[in-house]
């Protein structure tokens, strides 16, 4: 198998619909999550948050994006990436993601073992924007190499090479996390956090998440309204054990499914309901919102 910072799973490809550059596409030999958005990456501000990332960038202050899944966090940094102008490394990390994923590791190519660096040294390297995607989910280890990162000394620090990278003055590390579902087990450590300054998401006001699903599906505006409506009403099925409403990304989903001819009440049972949850109770309650909405 090959190691986590080779799996597509691991370094998340753009997914908004800007190009790559050729350069980035083979300047390394692993460079899948290594891109530089050539057009826009499409995002709608919700509040200061982009003349707050422009500062921290300007500042050489870390930046952490909490909030829910899929309300618009990973966006945000491809954005802020195209207009920074600054290439962007994304790891999403998960509990097998070692700090040697992030840093590197030897590997045997053609019978001679050669260090590879890893996506964060890289990062170091070219200045890029390191969006470190659920950081709680790393190993313990992986902290260990970004805090030198993420406080006045700002470099990296090799071990198996015995090298220290001090960070090309463009890098930038952003980190995320869900305080929603994370267990008190996966908290960040004080020592971490307080590198950081914060910024606090949500999903979008409904004006807003509307505009967000017209633009990403084409889907008429009265039903985009209609959609926000019912993920607002998922979201406060939180109360009655759902772990976490209809995301705007769900929302994009069944969007897209009702633009390609799906009947609106299948598309939300395929997009929403059954993606929010296994428990039949909870689905049938989801159901009942859609005929109520559609
Ligand atoms: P997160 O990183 O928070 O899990 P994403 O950034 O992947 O979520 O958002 C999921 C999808 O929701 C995006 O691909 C995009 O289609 C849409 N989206 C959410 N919020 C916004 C926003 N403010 N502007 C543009 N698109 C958004």
């Amino acid at each position: 198998m090959l190691p986590p910072n080779n799996r597509d799973d691991a370094c998340r490809p753009p997914r908004s619909p800007a190009p790559r550059s050729p350069l980035a596409m083979t300047a390394h030999p692993i460079a899948v999550e290594e891109y530089r958005p050539e057009q826009e990456p499409y995002y709608h501000p919700v509040g200061d948050e982009v003349a707050l990332f422009e500062a921290a960038a300007a500042g050489h202050i870390p930046l952490l994006l909490k909030g829910p899944t899929g309300c618009g966090k990973t966006r945000f940094v491809e954005h802020m990436a195209w207009r920074l102008h600054r290439p962007l490394v994304t790891v999403s990390c998960h509990d097998d993601l070692t700090a040697s994923d992030l840093v590197g590791r030897y590997l045997v190519k053609g019978g001679e073992v050669v260090w590879v660096d890893g996506p964060l040294t890289r990062a170091v390297k070219v200045g890029a924007i390191c969006y470190l995607d659920e950081i709680v989910e790393a190993r313990k280890d992986t902290t260990v190499v970004i805090h030198p990162l993420a406080d006045d000394r700002r470099y990296l620090t090799v071990e198996k090479t015995g090298q220290v990278h001090p960070a090309h003055p463009d890098f930038c590390l952003v980190i995320s996390y869900n305080p929603g579902y994370q267990s008190a087990l996966k908290e960040l450590k004080v020592s971490t956090r307080q590198r950081f300054a914060s910024l606090a998401f949500d999903y979008p006001a409904p004006a807003v998440e509307a505009a967000v699903v017209a633009h990403e599906t084409g889907l008429d505006p009265a039903r985009c309204d209609q959609l926000v409506r019912l993920a607002q009403m998922t979201r406060n099925l939180k109360e009655q054990g759902l772990e976490e409403g209809a995301s705007t990304r769900l929302l994009v989903h069944c969007g897209r499914l009702m633009v390609a001819g799906i009947d609106p009440v299948r598309a939300c049972e395929t997009a929403i309901a059954l993606t929010l949850t296994d428990d039949p109770e909870m689905v049938a309650a989801v159901a009942e919102m859609v005929a109520a909405v559609f």
